[in-house]
Parts: C-alpha cells; sequence; structure tokens
C-alpha cells in the first residue's frame, strides 16, 4: 500500500516528529483508503513549535493589523479555489458528505473574509480623563503563543474560527488537530502560508491527545489555550492550564432540543429534525439529539419521522447521491451501540436503527444506522447524555412551559430550536432556553461566523467564538497620557 507521508509544520518548515513515529490516517468510509501518514508528536516536537511561534512573535506583533488581515483576505480568496479539492480531501478522512466537507471550507472562507474587516476595525476606546491635560484610551494587545486544539468533526472550519482571529490580534500559534482529520487543518495552513503568512507565525504539532495536546496545554511559553472537544478532555485542560494561569477558552459537548409545539409547520419542523438529527451523522455539537413533540402531534410526527429517516441514503460520502456518511471511527460506533443498549435498558422504545451496518461495502468502514428511540422521558440517560452519533429521542409533553423545562434539564447549553408559528412563545423560549444558541423554525444546527458561537452550562466556560473571539485572543491594555507637565495624582488631585 503507497501513501504520502506528511509532516509538522514548524517554523516554516515542514518535519518529522523528532521520535519519527506516525500515526495512519484512514477514510472512515473504506479503511483500505489511507490518506496519509502523520507524525505521531510528542512533548519535545511541542517544544519546537512553542519555540518557533514565540520567535515569531516579535516581528508578527510588529506588523500592522491591516496587513496582516490582508493575508486572510488573500487566503479567504485562495481557499476559494480550492474549495472543490480541500472538501474532496475532507470527506476522505472525516467522512462527511460532500455537500457538508464544502460547507466546512466555505465556513473557513467566510470566517476569513469576516475577520480580515477586523484588521481595519480591533477597535479599543477613548475616554475622558477625570484629571485636566490627560487623555485615556484602551487598546486591544495581543495575547502572545496561543495553543489550539481542535476535534475531527469540523476539520476547517473550527480551526479557521481559532487561527484567523488569533492572527489578525497580532499571536503566533500552535495548533494540534485531532488525531483523525490532521489533513484539513495542514491544508488551512498550507494555504495561509502561500497567500504570505511569515514562518513559525503558524505551526502545526499532529499527534495524540495525551502525547501531544497535553504538553501543549502545559508549557509555560503558551499564553492560552482554544480547545473544541469533549467536556471530558476539556474539564482536564481547564485543570491543567490553571498551573500556569493560562486563560483558557473551551467550547465542549450539547444535548440540542428541538421542540415542536401542536401549532408549528410540521413539514418544516420534520426538515428540520433530520437534517438536525442525521446531517454530519449525527457528530456535531450542535446536533439535534432530542426532538420534543407536543402531544398532539407526536405521533403523526413520530410517524413521518421515521419513515423519513429510514430512507436516508449511507454510505461513502464522495458518493453525491449519499446523504449520511460513516462514524468517525470504530470507538464512536463502540459509544452509539452502548448508547442504544443503555436506551433500551431504560425502557425507550427503538422505532428504527439502533444497529452497526456491516453488510456489503458497509463493512470497509464505520456505519450505524440513522437511529430514532420513543418514549423517552427526561430523566433518562439517553434523553442527558451526549451520544455524538445519529442517534435522536423523541420526548412528549403537554405544555409550553413543560418543554422549555424538559429542554432546560441537562447539563449541556449550546443550541436550541423552536418550531412555532406563535410569536409569543417564540421570544418567550428565547428569553428562557438556557443555551448559547436558540433558533426559531430553523434547526440546532447551522450558525453562521460572524454571531457569537459558544454554550452554557457544561458546554462552555464562558468565551464565545465567531464575534466573541477577538475578546479571547486579545488582552486590554489601559493607556493614558497626561500632558499637564506635572505630577498629577488620580483619586488624590482631582478630589474636592
Ligand atoms: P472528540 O469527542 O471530538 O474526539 P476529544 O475531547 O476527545 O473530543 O478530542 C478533542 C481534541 O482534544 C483532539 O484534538 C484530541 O486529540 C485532544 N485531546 C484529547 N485528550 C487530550 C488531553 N488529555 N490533553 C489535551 N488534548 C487532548
Amino acid at each position: 500500500m503507497t501513501y504520502p507521508t506528511y509532516h509538522n509544520l514548524i517554523g516554516g518548515a515542514w518535519v518529522p516528529a523528532e521520535s519519527g513515529k506516525t500515526i495512519l490516517n484512514l477514510n472512515p468510509a473504506d479503511h483500505s483508503d489511507v490518506i496519509g501518514a502523520f507524525p505521531a508528536s510528542d512533548a519535545e516536537d511541542v517544544a519546537r513549535a512553542v519555540a518557533a511561534a514565540k520567535k515569531a512573535s516579535a516581528l508578527w506583533r510588529l506588523v500592522p493589523a491591516p496587513k496582516r488581515a490582508e493575508i486572510l483576505l488573500r487566503t479567504g480568496m485562495l481557499l476559494q479555489e480550492r474549495k472543490e479539492k480541500y472538501a474532496r480531501e475532507m470527506t476522505r478522512e472525516m467522512g462527511k458528505v460532500l455537500a457538508e466537507t464544502r460547507g466546512d471550507v466555505q465556513e473557513a472562507i467566510d470566517e476569513a473574509f469576516y475577520v480580515a474587516g477586523e484588521g481595519r476595525r480591533l477597535f479599543g476606546q477613548t475616554t475622558p480623563s477625570e484629571l485636566p491635560n490627560k487623555f485615556a484610551m484602551s487598546v486591544r494587545m495581543p495575547v502572545g503563543v496561543v495553543g489550539m486544539i481542535t476535534p475531527w468533526n469540523f476539520p476547517m472550519a473550527i480551526p479557521s474560527w481559532k487561527l484567523f482571529p488569533a492572527l489578525v490580534a497580532g499571536n503566533t500559534c500552535v495548533i494540534k488537530p485531532a488525531e483523525d482529520t490532521p489533513l484539513s487543518t495542514c491544508n488551512l495552513v498550507q494555504t495561509l502560508m502561500d497567500a504570505g503568512l511569515p514562518p513559525g507565525v503558524v505551526n502545526i504539532v499532529t499527534g495524540f491527545g495525551p502525547d501531544a495536546g497535553a504538553p501543549l496545554v502545559e508549557h509555560p511559553d503558551v499564553r492560552a489555550i482554544s480547545f473544541t472537544g469533549s467536556s471530558e478532555v476539556g474539564s482536564l485542560v481547564a485543570q491543567r492550564a490553571a498551573a500556569t494561569f493560562k486563560q483558557v477558552s473551551l467550547e465542549m459537548g450539547g444535548k440540542n432540543a428541538q421542540i415542536v409545539l401542536g401549532d408549528a409547520n410540521l413539514d418544516l419542523a420534520l426538515d428540520g429534525a433530520l437534517w438536525g438529527a442525521f446531517g454530519t451523522t449525527g457528530q456535531r455539537c450542535t446536533a439535534t439529539s432530542r426532538i420534543l413533540l407536543q402531544r398532539g402531534i407526536a405521533a403523526e410526527f413520530t410517524e413521518r419521522l421515521v419513515a423519513r429517516a429510514e430512507k436516508l441514503r449511507v454510505g461513502n460520502g464522495l458518493d453525491e447521491q449519499i446523504e449520511i456518511g460513516p462514524q468517525i471511527h470504530a470507538q464512536q460506533i463502540e459509544t452509539s451501540k452502548k448508547y442504544v443498549d443503555i436506551a433500551l435498558g431504560e425502557g425507550a422504545k427503538l422505532l428504527t436503527g439502533g444497529r452497526v451496518l456491516q453488510e456489503g461495502a458497509y463493512s470497509k468502514g464505520t456505519f450505524f444506522a440513522p437511529t430514532v428511540f420513543a418514549g423517552v422521558t427526561s430523566t433518562m440517560r439517553i434523553a442527558r447524555e451526549e451520544v455524538f452519533g445519529p442517534v435522536v429521542s423523541l420526548v412528549e409533553f403537554d405544555t409550553f412551559e413543560q418543554a422549555v423545562e424538559i429542554a432546560n434539564s441537562i447539563d449541556y447549553g449550546l443550541s436550541t430550536a423552536l418550531y412555532t408559528r406563535d410569536v409569543n412563545r417564540a421570544f418567550t423560549a428565547i428569553r428562557d432556553l438556557e443555551a448559547g444558541i436558540t433558533y426559531i423554525n430553523a434547526p440546532t444546527i447551522g450558525a453562521e461566523v460572524h454571531l457569537p458561537f459558544g454554550g452554557v452550562k457544561h458546554t462552555g466556560n464562558g468565551h464565545r467564538e465567531g464575534n466573541g473571539a477577538l475578546d479571547f485572543f486579545t488582552t486590554w491594555k489601559a493607556v493614558y497620557v497626561d500632558y499637564s507637565d506635572k505630577l498629577q495624582r488620580a483619586q488624590i488631585d482631582n478630589a474636592e
């Protein structure tokens, strides 16, 4: 079997891991398709990457922000040209269907164009001083070297959400992509380099989380960590980063509810439920994993949902006819299986799916049938814990107030959706649903880059990506210029 060997990017040079160890990147739809061998990096590689980022920081922070932004603008334009190629490579390494990987690259393009505009903004404030002949303002400063740890489900979009705002703000970066999808990060960063990014400003270290992610979190020269992944690992990252007082941005799990009220447009709600639950094979932090149905419409909705779920075409995402790709790897299949068993044990009713697909071409990859459970109550584990697979639970309720209570009764708080024609209920839900995102008459998935992205409770630690990212990737400096030519003491010389 022949396949290419890829390297880490350190100080502008593509280099193997010091140890020489590699990880094979396999197509989850067909394990005989090897995308390539990538470095299995460790603390030594991370230390080199951080040193390169630190060195590059001295120059990069002094490049005027509008110039930094021009590189991002060019990156966006180059990504437009490369969109189809990168989307195909992403489908091979991650599995999701081509329409979705094109969307993933598009999100990086949108982010590039959005953030490029920030190069001429990065606004601070001017404000009056309490003393005469004194000028006061605040300016955004880069944080320094920032570390990024990213998951496999949005292998280009999520790195772009982190890298682009960090770069426009003058930071230098070390990114550790998920071990399952490093190629898309390499493609993204190669595009940045082709657009004129100087060496060392972004460095890539590929490898497993405990070997390559943990040393990045612990490295004393890294000033901030931006993490997207599971709540379990996010908690670990936050605890380890605390030892060196790093800023940490965490974007983690979800157990997102779509509420369908009796007055909703059921066709629309059905389209939304199918896309929200089974798009990206349910492997989105914003995936719909609970559908809350008002009792009057529950039977009809359930029947139609199951019929549509059974018709979904599951297979290799490179085939344009396919609607649902594989799960990322065998471990994720095990999780889906485990939760099917848990749900059955709890008394939920399996309406369709619930099994690994193994017949014919499915045997080459890791496929799971779209799965629907009915008769789920809000206290069951299947209604509370993240599965991250094509598994959705139907929960019935009587009143709108009950629906909001059920939606809020979990530890997570990322995305929520309400289908109704009642504007009063819609605004009440916007006010009362405990989540970082609420959609009205649209599914729980589909964030746009120029709005805040993130969640509450166990989903996040208060930071936001999207239009909130600059607040994480900059630090405020207060500046006072005294032009009175004498000592003026704040709180003393201006006191009555
Ligand atoms: P997912 O469910 O998306 O696989 P994980 O939280 O397991 O989420 O992984 C997200 C990212 O965190 C990946 O890049 C992974 O390699 C990394 N990671 C996993 N374990 C650790 C760890 N102990 N320290 C730092 N990073 C880790």
